[in-house]
């Protein structure tokens, strides 16, 4: 049996090493387009944006490993066809590869804005090391960048950048950043949070054009300001890369369609990581773009792969790191009936319960909650716990500073 793994991010590393850790010994190969061995990018937007680390503490596996395990990692020559019925995938250089079993792991790219002077130099974006390079070579103490979009990655950029001594303006849609995502009392605290260092939050507003010769020198919004800048960055979210799965029988729809055991509609065909979308026991039809979730639904997908499958049932969790501040989320609530919080968060650090039904689906912590993958111990691991059980839970409890979130989960194996 050969194993074809497209994309070289964490999803596709993680995929590789545990193939070979069940015991997998056959030819393995990972088809890539970015230079280098597979990693994670959280650092892209924080300690490696700002010099702090570099990127070998984020490596999936040590370079050398793929050797001795004989894998081969083929960088720079992406696929662009797969022939699922002939079972071979073409890549950019013309090669034709066979594959027993494929993996769909390419990930997401980010969208562009479609205005005018989007191409100007100075225009960036951030997914890849060589992005982060650019804005890191760009970022000069005393800069002013425009920001668009504050999203997670817009929002930790903003971050990285003040700390790093640049003036950034932010321009978005909505009340707050993350409004959308998080609920208003979040963003609020996080806008609070961005305002006392010094960020300027522009929102309900968007870009409309950038300006400038060649190089970027200002941005005009659509409510009419006219921003001085020596770099702008555009982060308005991403868009999954399923191109070369065009014609190919795997069906696609806002991202690569997978059952339970992460496999496609063509057997011998799955997919894992940000561009898989995934049908979850719990909270249904989904892609999830986080760093937990591709690490994890790679490896479930592998042991698919294998025959040793088993449902994915993750209970989603992911963070993000904004000056000295860590948010942790565990679950997924896109909608919610019911939003209460524990702490207060017009002053410090909160927890935040999104609830459905009278279920918990999902909670946050700003600089509190802890880890929510512990095994016992930190409120967001009780959390992930009420969220598993589907059941019930007592609001007035869970805004209760007196309650320990670790009674609600043993009364709940009580009753
Ligand atoms: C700057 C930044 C910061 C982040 N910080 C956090 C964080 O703090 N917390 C968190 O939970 N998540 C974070 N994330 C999200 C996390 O990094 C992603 O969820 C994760 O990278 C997804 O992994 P993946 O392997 O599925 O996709 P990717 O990392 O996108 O990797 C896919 C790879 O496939 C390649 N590829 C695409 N098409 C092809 C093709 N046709 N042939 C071959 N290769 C192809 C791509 O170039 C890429 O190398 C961050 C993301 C970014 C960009």
């Amino acid at each position: 049996m050969t194993v074809v793994i497209v994309g070289g991010g964490v999803a596709g590393g993680n995929a590789a090493a545990t193939l070979r850790d069940e015991g997998y010994d056959g030819p393995l190969l990972i088809l890539a387009d970015e230079p280098g061995v597979p990693f994670g990018r959280p650092p892209l937007s924080k300690t490696y944006l700002r010099g702090e680390e570099d990127l070998s503490g984020w490596f999936v596996r040590k370079p050398g490993w793929y050797r001795e395990r004989e894998i081969e990692l083929r960088t720079d020559d992406p696929v662009v066809k797969v022939d699922a019925a002939g079972r071979r995938v073409t890549t950019r250089k013309g090669e034709s590869v066979a594959f027993d079993r494929l993996l769909i792991a390419s990930g997401v790219r980010n969208r562009g804005l479609p205005v005018r002077g989007a191409d100007l130099d100075g225009v960036l974006s951030l997914r890849t090391k060589a992005d982060c390079d650019r804005i890191r070579a760009a970022a000069q103490p005393g800069d002013r960048v425009v920001l668009a979009g504050m999203g997670f990655i817009g929002s930790e950029v903003a971050a990285s950048l003040t700390q790093m001594g640049v003036h950034v303006t932010a321009v978005f849609p909505g009340t707050a950043p993350l409004a959308r995502v998080l609920g208003d009392e979040v963003a609020a605290a996080l806008a609070r949070v961005h305002r006392e260092h010094g960020v300027e939050l522009l929102a309900g507003d968007g870009v409309q054009r950038f300006e400038g010769s060649s190089r970027i020198e200002a941005v005009t919004t659509t409510s009419g300001l006219r921003l001085e800048c020596t770099m702008a960055v555009v982060a308005v979210g991403v868009q999954p890369n399923t191109e070369f799965l065009a014609n190919s029988g795997v069906a696609v729809d806002n991202g690569v369609l997978v059952d339970e055991l992460c496999a496609t509609n063509v057997p011998g065909i799955f997919a894992c990581g940000d561009v898989a979308n995934m049908a979850h026991p719990l909270f249904g039809r989904l892609r999830v773009e986080h760093y937990n979730n591709a690490e994890k639904q790679a490896a479930a997908a592998a042991r698919s792969m294998l025959s040793k499958g088993a449902p994915y049932d993750y209970t989603f969790s992911f963070w993000s790191d904004q000056y000295e501040q860590t948010l942790e989320y565990v679950g997924i609530a896109h909608s919610w009936e019911r939003f209460v919080v524990r702490g207060r968060p017009e002053v410090g650090p909160f927890l935040g319960f999104y609830l459905e039904g009278g279920a918990l689906r999902a909670a946050v912590g700003l600089g509190r909650g802890g880890d929510p993958e512990a095994e016992s111990g930190s409120e967001l691991a009780a959390c992930r716990r009420l969220i598993e059980s589907r059941a019930a839970v007592d609001i007035s409890a869970l805004s209760d500073e007196k309650v320990d979130l670790w009674e609600l989960v043993g009364s709940l194996s009580a009753g």
